[in-house]
């Protein structure tokens, strides 16, 4: 199928972008790397009568190493790696600065569909997106991210835990435009790691588990997240998993204990025609040891 007509804008700055769609009201959409969108609009799930395109937009762009210590005050904090919401995955995948301040959104990223897909699919794309099953969610979510956005009635900043609001619904207003997202720099002894069971490479996880452990001097750990992706109508924060094993020794903690408390949290797991949901519990409960013992081995020897 073709999608519907569609008035096409391309706006040349995010306050043109943000102006356009309010003027132009719930009729629009704006379009990043279309990558979901247009699949949408080919199945005509979505018949918006303008699209707003944000890849002429400047601004959106670009991955910075920036210190926190300003924003909150506190001395010696991590920093935070803002990638603009329109950076592609592909340019994602390719940096070195990534792939040193955020290993875990690096690891993630080559599992996200094929090259193709993120050649044009952006960060923010993915996000606003909201998939229950995609990696970066998941990824903001057991890092602590925080989320830039821009409307008519000015900028704020939502932390990813109250982001991801139910099955493809986030926290932004339908005028609101996605700017960067910043992603904590996990420093000291920390270790990462994303695991996830899908049918083919390429597709989307049945199961997945996104985990970042960071231990102190006496090997317990000072803190932990742990994102959860296919096992609910939208990612995850196994919050009381985490809470469990803060503060443990670290060979107190068994990675199955983990698990089990992960994949017992949420309310309701998705069954269709890949998997039952007692079957994704079990896949999830798999992922989730795993990823938690591969962190924690890093963390050790960081
Ligand atoms: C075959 C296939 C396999 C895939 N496999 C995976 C996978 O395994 N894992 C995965 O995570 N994803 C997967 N994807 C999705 C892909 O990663 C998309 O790129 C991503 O979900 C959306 O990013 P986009 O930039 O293409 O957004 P678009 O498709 O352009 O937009 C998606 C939605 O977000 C909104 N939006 C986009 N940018 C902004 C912004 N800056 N501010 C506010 N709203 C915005 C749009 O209005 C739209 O509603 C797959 C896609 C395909 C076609």
């Amino acid at each position: 199928m073709k999608p519907a007509a569609f008035d096409y804008h391309a706006p040349t700055d995010p306050g043109e972008a943000v102006a356009l769609l309010a003027e132009l009201g719930e009729d629009a959409k704006f379009i990043a790397g279309g990558q979901s969108l247009v699949p949408m609009l080919a199945l005509r799930l979505s018949v918006p009568e303008h699209l707003v395109d944000l890849r002429r937009t400047d601004g959106l762009r670009g991955i910075e190493e920036r210190d926190r210590a300003g924003e909150n005050g506190a001395a010696g904090a991590d920093g935070v790696l803002r990638i603009g919401a329109c950076t592609t995955q592909a340019a994602v995948e390719r940096s070195a600065e990534v792939a040193r301040a955020v290993p875990l959104l690096a690891r993630a990223t080559p599992l996200i569909g094929h090259f193709q897909i993120r050649n044009r699919g952006t960060v923010g794309g993915s996000l606003a997106h909201a998939d229950a099953a995609a990696e970066y969610p998941a990824v903001a979510l057991a890092l602590g991210a925080r989320i830039h956005a821009r409307s008519p009635r000015g900028e704020r900043t939502v932390d990813a835990g109250g982001f991801f609001t139910g099955m493809w619904t986030t926290d932004l207003a339908e005028d609101e435009l996605l700017t960067a997202v910043d992603f904590p720099v996990w420093r000291g002894r920390s270790g990462f790691a994303i695991e996830e069971f899908a049918r083919r490479g390429g597709d989307f996880a049945i199961a997945g588990a996104a985990v970042a452990v960071e231990l102190d001097g006496d090997d317990r750990i000072r803190r932990c997240g742990i994102g959860l992706f296919g096992l609910g109508s939208t990612a995850l924060r196994a919050a009381a998993a985490e809470a469990a094993a803060t503060g443990s020794a670290v060979t107190e903690v068994d990675a199955d204990d983990v698990a089990r408390t992960a994949v017992a949290e949420p309310e309701s797991i998705p069954a269709d025609l890949h998997a039952s949901a007692d079957h994704r519990r079990h896949v999830g409960a798999v992922v989730v040891a795993r990823a938690w013992r591969r962190a924690v081995q890093e963390a050790a020897h960081a």
